[in-house]
């Protein structure tokens, strides 16, 4: 089997050059229409693509700016969220969900996950809600939705804002017992999402979005976007300066008219390491909810009796990259110990740190590497 690396195309977690590959004309054509408009900021693609996201999504508004991790702050602004307010968020996430919050002096209150399926779990924010608490914010780890029927409930229960964090999830849809259903991001009151390169709707840099239902909130998250301006020199709000490109919107209306197919592609490899590994008492694949689609932004295991970082090395040795997302929570990371949480006060979080591991995922995969990745998986446990 070792052969197989002399013509197999290397492999990688995300191949954004075989994307490239694939769909590069379409980017290259998009990108020299903007070049020859010289329009670089604010240039109609901007507007273009955030009306087609509004389409694809369902939703009355999105608003672009930078990135993932400024959506998640305008969005905080614009809801007035004051310092000591409490904020409820999983210690299962990227650094971004939780430093935004820090950064405005909120009170960030860290819940655990589901071991199952890593998100939020609504049992554990109903623990952790106070009179002080003001918004909850679920992320869509990996790509399957949070239960948003629960935390909606919540929410209206005890009157709480809701911001989704669906940098992960853009394309997923959540299912509500009732039959009907919603994209990720558009069932809270704002939604907000990253366009980094390796996410599921990736452009060729930075950029982010906003999305909501409700158009005074729209209108607020456009002005604190834009320097909190709303007609032009005069400013309402205390605002940031977050565009989106008009480079990488132009390349991000490309992207989003593949976005399904290459969400169902990764789905057809999510099928095929479930049936390889579902024999394999070492491994629990990733568990489904049935309120959600998921988009396998990664494809992550829980690898039992503490051989994760022994597998890991294995599959580096053939050349099989992996990753671990996320290797510690975030309550024992040095900056945020000032929250006063203890050492061992997240067991569940502090068990999936040392389980998890994400195997390479995207839609240009090949099945010979996707057959030579699951060889090996299986070859490490049976010895
Ligand atoms: C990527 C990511 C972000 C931040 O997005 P950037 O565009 O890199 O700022 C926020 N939250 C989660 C869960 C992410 O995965």
């Amino acid at each position: 089997m070792s052969s197989i690396l002399n013509y197999m195309r290397e492999i990688q977690m995300v191949d954004l050059k075989a994307q490239y590959e694939k769909t590069g004309h379409e980017i290259d054509e998009a990108i020299s229409s903007v070049l020859r408009s010289a329009a670089f900021i604010r240039g109609p693609e901007v507007k273009l693509f955030e009306e087609e996201l509004q389409d694809y999504l369902s939703v009355r508004h999105v608003i672009s700016c930078a990135n993932g991790t400024d959506a998640l702050q305008i969005a905080m602004m614009a809801l007035g969220l004051k310092p000591g307010d409490e904020v409820i968020t999983t210690n299962f996430t990227f650094i971004a969900t939780v430093e935004v919050v820090a950064l405005l002096g909120l009170k960030l209150v860290l819940v655990e996950p589901s071991p199952g399926d890593f998100n939020i779990s609504p049992v554990e924010i109903r623990k952790a809600l106070t009179p002080r608490t003001k918004a909850i914010v679920p992320v869509h780890l990996f790509g399957q939705c949070a239960d948003m029927e629960a935390i909606m409930e919540i929410s209206r229960e005890h009157g709480l804002y809701v911001i989704e964090d669906t940098a992960q999830a853009t394309g997923a849809d959540f299912f509500f017992t009732d039959g009907s259903s919603g994209k990720a991001g558009t069932i809270g009151n704002i939604g907000t999402t990253s366009f980094f390169p390796s996410k599921n709707l990736g452009c060729f840099g930075d950029g982010g979005a906003l999305f909501t239902n409700d158009d005074d909130l729209a209108s607020k998250l456009r002005s604190i976007a834009n320097h909190g301006m709303k007609q032009r020199y005069h400013y309402d709000d205390i605002g940031v300066n977050s565009r989106l490109d008009t480079l990488q919107a132009a390349i991000l209306r490309v992207r989003l008219r593949y976005l399904d197919r290459h969400n169902n592609a990764r789905r057809d490899v999510a099928s095929r390491y479930d049936s390889a590994f579902s024999e394999c008492q070492y491994i629990a694949v990733p568990e489904r909810v049935p309120y959600s689609s998921h988009i396998f932004h990664q494809y992550t295991i829980r690898v039992k009796d503490g051989r994760r970082d022994e597998l890991r090395n294995f599959l580096g040795e053939k050349k099989i990259p992996s990753m671990v997302y996320y290797p510690g929570p975030l309550h024992t990371q040095k900056a945020y110990r000032y929250l006063g949480y203890g050492e061992n006060d997240f067991p569940v979080t502090g068990t999936l740190c040392s389980e998890v591991l994400s195997l390479p995922m995207h839609p240009e995969m090949e099945d010979d590497q996707l057959d030579y990745i699951i060889h090996n998986v299986l070859k490490f446990f049976k010895g």
